[in-house]
């Protein structure tokens, strides 16, 4: 801990320090991917708050992700600064609605919908309309769509006429099952995760007295990854500042990837508009990454167009120099798991942590191949991240039971009879269906086994700590590390989606299946979707501190037609894919092998492919060029120089 406040400035560069010296007004923190933003937010509470300038009860930070926000309880603990609120929009949501439930509404607050497809599936049956299992889910993220976006069900089908959406199903069926949805929804008294801020608006809104209230408590407002507020959000933080203006806001419009909740980059853009008075502060120093992974980073957002684009800053990097960007082209899936995890091993015993390393992909399926993979290369990995431990289904339903039993207290006739609290802890999740002996086979059942098994092992761990400890401590215990994120798994590799890596860091970063379809997704189809998909491969890129893998596969399965191609949005990034010219690169080793191999040099001269000349090094980058061909490739150029990568790749996929 710091000694003093001003010791907590030490760690941070000029504008930096701006930044946390600006305590009163509206601020509004401009800057790109790892120039220290989410640090300047966090060094700025924490100073003010050991200046004595703000009372730890009246900030309240609110970050994008959980775990985001347990970073943030975490780094202001220890820098002198505990009991500060951070949170996400939702969770503060929560906790209000909680707070003000009974006065407003009165009664308990509903219960959180935990089987939201399920309800949806029912409302549509009740409608007489047949869903496949693919219709429901995209019928459910229809509703959950209209519900972020605050459209109602009477306006669904004119609100996605409007949108670039197409409707998985005729909009008026959707409009009829989400009407039927809600209703459901009150009937059974539970509210879904949209409702959380829904209510809390719309309570904040009518009740005078229960917002002063809340104003009352919270007098400063620090708002992380501001591009990507929605709508209902900002109505939320609106309704939470009342007229007052201590809102320090800090975002990167290039990170901007939650489009889709009506999030855009304008609020942040616009921040002076609506406060004229404030202060605003732009970083360009970048911190985080290495001058190769910033240089990529740059050079990707310099092909960006659209409204954040014109708003990009150049990053400088501040680290030594580190091994260029690895690409990698592979034959088929299996082969750029198996390919990737090979590299994680290697980066492990050259003594990268496990847990300093991510594998990121577009969307979650991508996972189970890599899931496989690590496994059978023996590297430990976590699929869901520590942090959601806590928000796995049956451990909330755990939760939920151990709960109500702490509540019941003496009256339970469950547990009447137990005395040691592991032991009270087993028999409630007996109810839940658990047992002592793990059921055999992998899979969901297991999965879930193991979840309530590591409870019941942090209920002993508990007791062991705390004599006499009883259920009550223990649920109080659970909720402070579910708050904390503390979960007890061990440290490995990371397994997640782009979008759940935003605000993230690690030393070593493999983006994976960058091909077309998956980077940019098939369904982004305007120039807007597309941008954003560029954006989101910003935040993969951004996420790496030294060692970055980009790799991609050219079929899916071992020995299928190679139909895939590299993503777009790496050409003229990668060596060799400016142009049909450049091809020599991947002749001659461009589809890199090796960690931190960088380009492999070519051995003696490199031909052309496609019209046989001798290749050139040109520019800063000593890319090989053939000075013959032009600089667009047609279909039919493609297709043959891809069915000659895909053999190149076999061929590299083949054991030395
Ligand atoms: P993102 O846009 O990805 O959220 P960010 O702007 O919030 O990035 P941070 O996560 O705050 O960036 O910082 C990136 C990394 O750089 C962190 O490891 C942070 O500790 C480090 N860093 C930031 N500022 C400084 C500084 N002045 N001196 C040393 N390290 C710094
Ligand atoms: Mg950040």
């Amino acid at each position: 801990v710091p000694e003093t406040a001003d010791a907590v400035l030490d760690g941070l560069d000029p504008e930096q320090r701006e930044v946390a010296l600006a305590l009163s007004g509206p601020v509004c923190v401009l800057a790109g991917a790892g120039t220290g933003k989410t640090r300047a937010i966090t060094h700025r509470i924490a100073y003010g708050v050991r200046a004595g300038i703000l009372q730890p009860a009246s900030v309240l930070a609110v970050t994008f992700t959980n775990r985001a926000a347990g970073e943030m309880r975490g780094r202001l603990r220890q820098l002198g600064a505990g009991g500060v609120q951070a949170r996400t929009f939702h969770s503060a949501a929560l906790r209000q609605l909680q707070f003000f439930w009974p006065k407003a509404v009165g009664g308990d607050m509903p219960r959180l919908l935990e089987r939201k497809i399920q309800l949806v599936a029912d409302a549509a049956a009740r409608c007489r309309i047949r869903l496949d299992r693919n219709e429901l889910r995209d019928v459910t993220s229809e509703i959950e769509w209209a519900k972020v976006t605050q459209t109602v069900p009477a306006d669904y089908p004119a609100a996605v006429a409007k949108s670039v959406r197409d409707a998985p199903r005729d909009p008026a069926e959707i409009s009829q099952i989400y009407a039927l949805y809600e209703q459901l929804k009150r009937d059974r008294s539970v509210i879904d995760f949209e409702d959380v801020l829904l209510l809390t608006v719309g309570i904040l809104q009518d009740r005078h007295d229960i917002a002063e209230q809340i104003r009352r408590q919270y007098q400063h407002f620090v708002v992380d990854e501001y591009q990507d507020v929605s709508p209902l959000q900002q109505r939320l933080l609106d309704l939470w500042l009342g007229d007052r203006d201590n809102l320090c806001v800090v975002g990167d419009a290039s990170q901007t990837i939650y489009s889709f909740t009506g999030a855009t980059p304008d609020h942040l853009l616009n921040f002076r508009d609506r406060h004229a008075n404030a202060t605003v502060v732009k970083l360009v120093r970048d911190y985080r990454s290495t001058p190769q992974v910033v240089h990529l980073a740059n050079g990707l957002l310099s092909q960006a167009r659209g409204r954040a684009a014109e708003h990009r800053l150049e990053l400088i990097s501040q680290r030594d120099p580190g091994p260029e960007p690895v690409y990698t082209e592979y034959a088929d899936e299996p082969a750029e798991a198996e390919g990737t995890a090979r590299r994680i091993r290697d980066l492990i015993a050259a003594g990268v942590p496990a847990g300093e390393i991510a594998v990121l992909y577009r969307i979650n399926a991508q996972s189970e191949v890599y899931e496989q993979a690590l496994a059978d290369a023996g590297v430990p990995y976590q699929l869901r991240g520590a942090e959601r431990f806590f928000e796995r289904q049956e451990v909330r339903e755990a939760g939920i039971a151990l709960r109500g039993a702490a509540r019941a207290g003496g009256n339970d006739s469950l547990l009447d009879d137990v005395e040691d609290l592991p032991a009270q802890v087993r028999a409630v999740l007996s109810t839940k269906g658990w047992t002592t002996k793990p059921p055999s086979g992998s899979g969901a059942v297991r999965d879930r086994w193991e979840s309530l098994a590591a409870l019941v092992r942090l209920a002993e761990d508990f007791a062991r700590a705390k004599s006499g400890a009883t259920l009550s401590d223990l649920v109080a215990e659970l909720d402070e590390r579910a708050a904390a994120q503390h979960a007890p798994t061990v440290q490995g590799v990371t397994l997640a989606s782009l979008h759940a890596a935003k605000g993230l860091e690690w030393d070593a970063v493999f983006l994976v299946g960058l091909t077309e379809g998956m980077m940019p997704i098939t369904y982004a189809k305007t120039d807007e979707q597309v941008e954003e998909e560029r954006r989101l491969l910003y935040v993969g890129v951004t996420r790496a501190r030294v060692h970055l893998s980009l790799s991609w596969a050219l079929s899916r399965a071992p020995g299928g037609r190679a139909s895939r191609r590299p993503s777009r949005f790496l050409k003229g990034l990668r060596p060799g894919s400016g142009s049909l010219g450049s091809v020599g690169v991947t002749g001659s080793g461009g589809i890199e092998r090796g960690i931190a191999g960088g380009r492999r040099k070519p051995r003696g001269p490199v031909l052309c492919r496609v019209c046989g000349a001798t290749l050139t090094e040109a520019g800063a980058m000593k890319l090989m060029r053939c000075e013959d061909c032009p600089s667009d490739m047609d279909e039919g150029l493609y297709e043959r120089l891809r069915d000659w990568r895909s053999e190149q790749a076999r061929e590299l996929a083949q054991p030395a």
